[in-house]
Order: structure tokens, then C-alpha cells, then sequence
């Protein structure tokens, strides 16, 4: 019941809720080596995605495509510094703009884009074009040229990809967004875990569902996995899933206190904001506190209601 009624509220979160959270901010990127052939470029700001690069025998797979045309030709020249091998796949771990805004360049003949089913829903029809046409007015540079390319590929729980020596598990567990998947490459102990993990920022929660990311996260913390690549922020260990999970199980039971006590969710955001700011104070984003305070207020009292 809960979960069918977040579904509402998802939808008007995707065009309401998208309305201040951004300013844009050029990023600086770097491209780090996590394994041999393996590499992730990583925005330190700004609202690029990282983007992760497999260089098999057979060919590359590029996993988040990043906000614009413009910043996906920079990565594009990353790969291609490296080899000229054809883009076999591309995955988007979720629907959202700086993960698949940059499809179209890494899209050569026969390359297939792979992505949870809910992505392509999102992305497609007129709610994809005003998802667009909210992003243009953020002044994120380079997104005229934007064509929504959508995946051509959709799966529902679970997907296995087998590229020239690689094998990718992609995995589907709603949190982050209700599209997300995470990638898990069990020979090298890895996971690539989009939104679902970011590393030393808040996480952006306007189409979240807080109990459900927890499980997500619980579960990856299960795997047998050394390195983190999270969708944004620095690549790590597994104290990057533990640090996020924990997160959002202080956020979940402080807003959970806040309800109970009867207070409002104005009261709930002035009482929390300073010590969730206090708690994580090394970490970027806080302008987003106020948000995930309120889309786990409302799903809290969703659970509660019903
Ligand atoms: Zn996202």
C-alpha cells in the first residue's frame, strides 16, 4: 500500500520537486585507474555523474553517460586516448539527467543501451522532454544539443552481461530513484552502485524511497565486495556503503522521533537541519538536507497513514 502510493508521489516529485536544487557549478574531473582496463571519471563538483569505462577484448561498455553532449565528448576522448575498440554497451543506472543526458555520443552502430525498464518510462513520451526541458532551465551548459536517447534494452529484477572477459551483474533495487540498478562485477570483489552510494555529499533524494534504499544497501553490504565506484564522489571500500546506509537509517529514525512527537514537518526541518549539517559536516550538498528531510517525512507518514 505504502509503495503504491509513493509511486504518486513520485510523479509529482519529477516535476515539482526538481525546482531548486540546482546550481551548476563546473566540475573537475579526474580519471582514475580502479583496475586494469577499469576506469571511472570523476566530477568532484557539479552535477556530472561519475562515468565508468570497461575496456574488454571485445569492446567498451560505458556505465553513465553524464549531464550534456559536452561533457560525454570529454569522456569520450578519455576512452578513446586508450583504444578504438567499439562501444558495446552503454548502462544507465538510473533515469535522471546527469546519467544519460550524454547517451547519444557513446552511441555508434550497434551499440546497445541498458537500463531497469522504469528508466526508458521516464525518459520516453512527453514526460522525458519536460524532464529535459526542467534541466535546460538550470543553465547546465551544453544541453541544447540534447537528443533523449533511451535505452533499447530494459530488464525487470536482474541482468547478466558477458563482454569479451568481463562479467557484469546489473541488479535492480528501488532507493535512489525507482529505476536504479547496480553493477556488480563478482570476479574483481567490485560493485558500480549509481546513486545508490555517493561518497562525501549528501544524497539526492527527490524521487527516493528511504526503507527500500536502506534494504538495497544492506544487501550490497552482504556481497563479497572490496571496491566501491559510487555515482558520485571518490571510489572506495565497503566504508563508503556502511557511511551511506547509515545516513539514512539516522535520517529515517530522527524524522521517525519528529513524527511520533506530533511535530510538523516545518518543526521536523528546523529541528534537524543544524544537526544533520553538524553530524556531516565534511560533507558537500547540504543545500539538499532540507529535501531529504521532507521525502522522509512524507514517506514516514505514508507508512503511518495506512
Ligand atoms: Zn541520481
Amino acid at each position: 500500500m505504502v509503495r503504491k502510493k509513493l509511486q504518486f508521489v513520485v510523479s509529482v516529485w519529477m516535476v515539482a520537486g526538481l525546482l531548486n536544487i540546482f546550481t551548476w557549478t563546473p566540475g573537475v574531473a579526474k580519471t582514475v585507474e580502479v583496475f586494469p582496463n577499469i576506469f571511472t571519471i570523476v566530477h568532484e563538483e557539479g552535477v556530472d555523474s561519475n562515468t565508468t569505462f570497461i575496456i574488454s577484448k571485445q569492446g567498451v561498455v560505458v556505465v553513465d553517460t553524464g549531464v550534456s553532449p559536452l561533457t560525454a565528448r570529454k569522456v569520450m576522448a578519455e576512452i578513446r586516448k586508450r583504444t578504438e575498440l567499439p562501444i558495446l554497451y552503454i548502462i544507465n543506472t538510473h533515469y535522471h539527467g546527469d546519467n544519460t543526458f550524454g547517451n547519444q555520443v557513446f552511441r555508434e552502430g550497434n551499440t546497445i543501451i541498458i537500463a531497469h525498464e522504469n528508466v526508458r518510462r521516464a525518459l520516453k513520451g512527453n514526460a522525458g522532454k519536460e524532464y529535459l526541458e526542467f534541466f535546460k532551465s538550470s543553465k547546465i551548459p551544453g544541453l541544447d544539443e540534447v537528443t533523449l536517447t533511451l535505452p533499447s534494452m530494459v530488464f525487470e529484477k536482474r541482468m547478466e552481461i558477458y563482454a569479451g572477459e568481463y562479467h557484469l551483474q546489473l541488479i535492480h533495487r528501488r532507493g535512489h530513484t525507482n529505476g536504479d540498478l547496480f553493477i556488480q562485477l563478482a570476479e574483481l570483489k567490485a560493485v558500480i552502485a549509481g546513486d545508490l552510494i555517493v561518497n562525501g555529499q549528501f544524497p539526492d533524494m527527490r524521487d527516493s524511497f528511504v526503507d527500500e534504499w536502506i534494504e538495497a544497501l544492506d544487501y550490497i553490504e552482504n556481497q563479497d565486495i572490496e571496491m566501491v565506484i559510487p555515482g558520485h564522489g571518490n571510489v572506495g571500500g565497503k566504508t563508503i556503503i556502511i557511511a551511506m546506509k547509515h545516513y539514512l537509517l539516522n535520517l529515517k529514525s530522527m524524522v521517525g522521533r519528529q513524527i511520533e512527537n506530533g511535530a510538523s514537518l516545518t518543526q521536523t526541518k528546523k529541528a534537524l537541519r543544524p544537526v544533520l549539517r553538524e553530524k556531516y559536516k565534511s560533507w558537500g550538498k547540504a543545500e539538499r538536507i532540507d529535501g531529504n528531510i521532507e521525502r522522509t517525512y512524507m514517506e514516514l507518514s505514508l507508512e503511518k497513514d495506512s
